[in-house]
Parts: structure tokens; sequence; C-alpha cells
């Protein structure tokens, strides 16, 4: 493809020192401010011959840009290059197995088409495609105006949230995005919560990938473990009901350096947002009882006891799940903490199921094994339209390929049949697919061209 460098935006802590250089140092021309309310961010930019520096200062401290500075510090945000076709673009970078940001081009300003690149694929940078709106001349003329499209000024609320979307992704292997998010499913509503993140080795989480692929899609950290989120749906139909309840805030500090936890904000958090108490969901649903699952299913009070966290539900857990996390091996000990589930039988909450069954109207639970040997997945159908909790039989969107299963699956032959199964019906039956472990990506739709998967994310 042909591409020509449109700007580079560099985020700025502080405006007057970076004038300084900038303006009067190096002696540039910088031209007036534009202010983006909406990105909460304020462009200087300066052309330099064909191109652009576009100095970005945030103007509130929740600004996409003072978060990107609080991680990562000043400097290089993002590189802009422009290309006549983006849809040709992103098709070819698609091809080659780049992870887009974007899987769509979406508006930017002055009618241009934009897209971002995970800076993952693009060895550490953010980049930006940007194909100008046709009436658009790329020569800029001191009377036209403005051609550029910089990440600030998207200007509909889905692509401001693209675009933060892509900022938070900027910091590498700690980004993460943890906001409540809502889809529709005919009558029932599911809500997208987060209980934070944690991190786990990468080479156990793709099985027989090897590094060189997956690292693609999963940046490393220096102790090569790659950041997954934990992510419960509330179910509201004819009941509430929350499947999975994340890790919970019971476990030790050596658990958490371990595996990187990260809960600044957690499931009381999202609940809140959501405008939900613990009070509100009838049913717990279990789709297993590993740990990052079943770790939010109960509390520890004041007094040292163990109670079920959500005071007036019914917990639903698959019988054979049940009995194996009672009786756990060498292999599978470290995945299970009987504080988490032992005290619902305690308390008289517990509902065991043997099938595969209607847990309430529209929604049923599939056991897939695999992961475990019963490793169960919820499908949620309403008004014609699907959805699918997948839970670990497809952790997060890298897994969508057959192949991808992680090697703490402890029967990986099943997990591969039921992703078959499942993969197919998605793409036939167009089903919202719930990735709860996935970083970046609530949800989304599988699709399939040249017989390679992937995932479009829907926006919530
Ligand atoms: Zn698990
Ligand atoms: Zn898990």
């Amino acid at each position: 493809m042909k591409a020509v460098l449109d700007h580079v935006g560099i985020a700025v802590k502080d405006l007057p020192a970076a004038l300084a250089f900038y303006r009067d140092a190096l002696g540039l021309n910088v031209e007036a401010p534009e202010e983006v309310v909406s990105q909460r961010v304020r462009a200087h930019f300066i052309p330099v011959g064909e191109s652009s520096l576009e100095l970005l200062e945030a103007t509130a401290p929740d600004s996409p840009i003072a978060k990107y500075i609080e991680n990562r510090g000043p400097g290089l945000h993002h590189i802009t290059l422009r290309v006549d076709d983006i849809n040709a673009a992103l098709t070819q970078l698609r091809a080659r197995g780049a992870r887009l940001i974007d899987e769509r081009p979406r508006p930017g300003a002055e009618g241009a088409l934009v897209a971002f690149v995970h800076p993952a694929s693009a060895h550490g940078v953010l980049v930006e495609l940007k194909q100008l709106a046709a009436h658009q001349s790329p020569a800029p003329s001191p009377q036209s105006p403005r051609l550029r499209s910089h990440t600030g000024t998207a200007s509909s609320g889905e692509a401001r949230q693209s675009a933060e979307g892509a900022t938070a992704a900027v910091p590498g292997p700690m980004a993460g995005d943890s906001r409540v998010q809502r889809f529709s499913v005919g009558d029932i509503e599911l809500v997208s919560l987060c209980d934070g993140f944690f991190r786990l080795d990468g080479g156990s989480m793709f099985g027989i990938v090897p590094k060189t692929l997956w690292s693609a899609k999963a940046p490393a950290d220096e102790r090569n473990r790659i950041v997954l989120a934990m992510r419960p749906l509330v179910v509201r139909g004819m009941r509430t009901m929350i499947i999975d309840a994340g890790l919970g805030d019971d476990t030790s500090e050596k658990f958490r350096e371990r595996y990187g936890v990260d809960r600044t904000r957690h499931l009381d958090h999202t609940l809140a947002e959501a405008g939900l108490s613990v009070d509100d969901i009838a049913i717990v649903l279990a789709t297993h009882l590993h740990v990052d699952h079943a770790g939010g299913f109960t509390v520890r009070d004041a007094a040292g006891r163990v109670r079920p966290r959500f005071p007036r539900a019914q917990y639903v857990v698959r019988r054979g799940e049940w009995d194996d996390a009672a009786h756990p091996n060498a292999r599978n000990r470290a995945s299970y903490v009987a504080d988490n589930y032992l005290p619902l039988a305690d308390a008289g909450v517990l509902q065991l199921v043997d099938d595969d069954q209607t847990i309430m109207p529209g929604v049923k639970v599939r056991r897939t094994g695999g992961h475990t040997r019963h490793h169960q997945i919820v499908l949620i159908e309403s008004g014609g339209k699907k959805a699918a909790f997948v839970a670990d039989m497809m952790p997060t969107q890298a897994h969508v390929e057959d192949a991808w299963i992680s090697s703490f699956d402890l029967y990986p032959t099943d997990t591969l049949s039921a992703k078959e199964q499942l993969a197919k019906e998605a793409v036939e039956k167009d089903i919202l697919v719930f990735f709860e472990h996935d970083p970046a990506v609530a949800a989304g739709y599988i699709r399939e061209q040249d017989g390679e998967r992937r995932v479009v994310p829907a926006p919530g």
C-alpha cells in the first residue's frame, strides 16, 4: 500500500516547556490550538513540510492523554499514515496477522475515515490510518479548511469511545478496558462487568502455539505473563442473574504479586456503575469453580466467617464440577479455593444441575468439558437473537482459532470439539460471543473468511 506520513502526535505534560523547545528553540511555527472537548484535549499543530507535529495537551485529569502520560510519561503518542483506500489497508494488515484496534474504519474529522492499529503489531507505536474524504485534497494550502483528523477530533459517541480505547491500549501489557458495557438480545439485557485484571504465563495460555505467533496478539510482560480481564456478565430477563463473579478480594499478597492482580476497579465498582447491588442478584450461575470465576461468590466478614456475597441469590453449579472441585488433585489443586464454594452448601443456597438445561427463560447451559471435565458455557436467546458466554472454552478473542487452546485445559481435544461446534454456530447464526478474559474486548461476532476466523468487536 502507499502511505504518507500525515502527522506525529506527541503527548505533552508541560506545554510552555514544549513550546520553548518546538517553537522557540527549533523556530517552528505553531498554529492556534484546537480544543477537542469530548477528548479533554487541546491540540497544537506544527507544520513540518508535508506533515505536522501535533502536541497533545490534556485539559482534564481524566483525559486519555493525561492517563497516557501517567502510565508512560510524555512523548510519542501516535503516528498517522494517510492511505488512499483504508479498507484495502485494513484487509491487507488483517491478512498478515496484524492486531487491529478498529476492525472497520470509523468517522474522523472533516469526513475522513480513520482506524487504529494496535501497538503490539506496530512494534510499540500506536498507528492511525486515515483516508481523506473524497472532497479533501491531500496537499494542505493556507486557505483550505483543516484537513487533519487526529485522535482527538472524532465527534460521535461511539468514535469517542473507540478513541479512548485506542489510547487505553497504548501502555502495552498493563492496558485493559474495565468499562461497563450493555448489550441487548431480544428482551434480555446483558451487562458486561469487570472484576479487574490478572496475569498468567502467556505460553500456558496458548498451549502449543509458539510465542512468535501469540505475542503479536497478547504482548507478554518481563515475566512472560499476559494480561487477562475478569468479566462477569449480568443477564436481566425474567430474573436478574450473574454468570461468574471474578476473583473476589480474599487472596493473599503472594498470590496477587505472582498473578499481577490489578483490581483497582472491581466487581463492586462495576455493579454500582450498572445501577445494581449484590441484593439485586437472584441467580449466580457458575461456568466452573476456578478461583478467577468463583472467587467473588463469597465474602469474608469482620468476624472471619465466609458467607455468600449475593445474600438473596441461589447459586447454580454443575454437579460434576462441584464434585471435582471438592476433590482436587495435584494437577488442578492450584485453581480451586474451597472457601469460594463450600460455604454455599452450608448456607443452603446451592443448586446442583446435572444436565444441559434452561436456568431461566432464554438462558440455558451447555456442558463443553475440555477446560475442566464439566466446564459449561451459557447460551442466551430471545426474540430471534442469540448470545453465548463461553468462559474458558475461548477465554480471549485470540483463542478463536481452533488450535489456540490453553494448556491449563485438562482435556484439550474436548475443548477443540466444543469450540468447533460453537464457532460454526456463531458464524451461521450471528451469535454475540462474550470473552470473559479478554483485556480489551467484552464481546464480538465471529467471522470466517478464506478459512480464517476473526472477531469483530461489538460496541457495548
Ligand atoms: Zn478456568
Ligand atoms: Zn478462567
